[in-house]
């Protein structure tokens, strides 16, 4: 009966080993796995080929004893399932070196059993497997010398990996460069007054908050627009918030509104008001009421009518 086990350290050294017990002797194999070639998954099998090696061996004092069955108890299901089908996979050649060791043993009339046993390590004998896979990590503890290779789990891992470092890099690449993009302060649902409204107000809330709201500077930017005048007061100004939240004469009314309204709710002195940047203004959520009234009463942030 073997007890078999793997183990992987955090800068990815990895172990495998299995343990049988003589009266009240252990007797254990442990296999160095290489830095960084290899999973946990690779080394549990590992160790079943570990056990059943140790059986091939002593195949001739097995029979002599009358042995009929090479019991190996592993934790891990995967592995067991792995053994089972032998399909292309991860752990494949594994796999299939550990049905070649069956298959040998089978022909001395020694059958193998792979069992599965709860990982549990309050349990002596995979107490002894855990830290012989924990031994075997460092290479001067090994007792078994394998030759190495990149497993295909692991590669699949690595590539994995490194997928989602390439995603980051080219997120925060993206991200620094487009600041228009990235909404400040708080969006979505946690803003409750501009995303229960009706949507063509909150749109027109959202695109000005995010400064892709129609207006005179933007559309001529975008060549919809041969000038950025503004097409509300008629005048020679560019349109661009500033002036829709502040200066154009079309909205006198409701832009006086706005700030009384603003001035009330924050506690800002009219200077405070006359100088807040409206882009900031749509990042303070006890403004969104003011912010939405005014957009309810006004055409800011509509397109020129035809
Ligand atoms: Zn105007």
């Amino acid at each position: 009966m073997w007890w078999t086990d793997g183990s992987r350290s955090d800068d990815g050294r990895v172990g495998a080993a299995a343990v049988c017990k003589h009266g009240n002797e252990w007797s254990p194999r442990r296999s160095f796995l290489c830095t960084g070639w290899m999973k946990v998954f690779d080394a549990e099998l590992s160790a079943i080929g570990l056990a059943l090696d140790v059986a091939i061996k002593q195949r001739e004092t097995l029979q002599v004893h009358g042995v009929k069955t090479v019991a190996v108890f592993s934790d891990s299901q995967a592995t067991i399932r792995q053994v089972e089908h032998m399909e292309p996979g991860p752990g494949q050649r594994l796999a299939r070196r550990i049905n070649r060791r069956a298959r040998s043993l089978l022909a001395q009339s020694i059958a193998t059993e792979i069992h599965w046993v709860t990982g549990y390590s309050s349990i002596p004998r995979n107490k002894e497997a855990d830290r012989h896979a924990n031994l075997a990590r460092d290479v001067s503890a090994i007792t078994v010398i394998e030759r190495h290779y990149t497993s295909t789990s692991n590669r699949a891992r690595r590539i994995s990996e490194g997928r989602s470092a390439a995603n980051a890099e080219w997120e925060a690449d993206k991200c620094s460069k487009h600041f228009s993009y990235r909404l400040k302060g708080k969006a979505g649902t946690k803003r409750p007054i501009p995303m229960t409204s009706v949507k063509p107000l909150a749109a027109r809330f959202y695109r000005l908050k995010s400064g892709h709201a129609p207006t005179g500077v933007y559309l001529k930017q975008c060549g919809h627009r041969d000038d950025d005048k503004c097409w509300w007061c008629g005048g020679t100004v560019a349109q661009m918030p500033e002036h829709l939240f502040r200066h154009c004469s079309r909205w006198n009314d409701q832009q006086k509104t706005l700030w009384k309204t603003v001035g009330e709710t924050t506690g800002w002195k009219a200077g405070r008001c006359r100088h807040v940047q409206i882009s900031e203004l749509f990042t303070i959520e006890e403004c969104d009421q003011a912010v939405m009234d005014f957009l309810a009463a006004t055409e800011v942030g509509k397109f020129p009518p035809k």
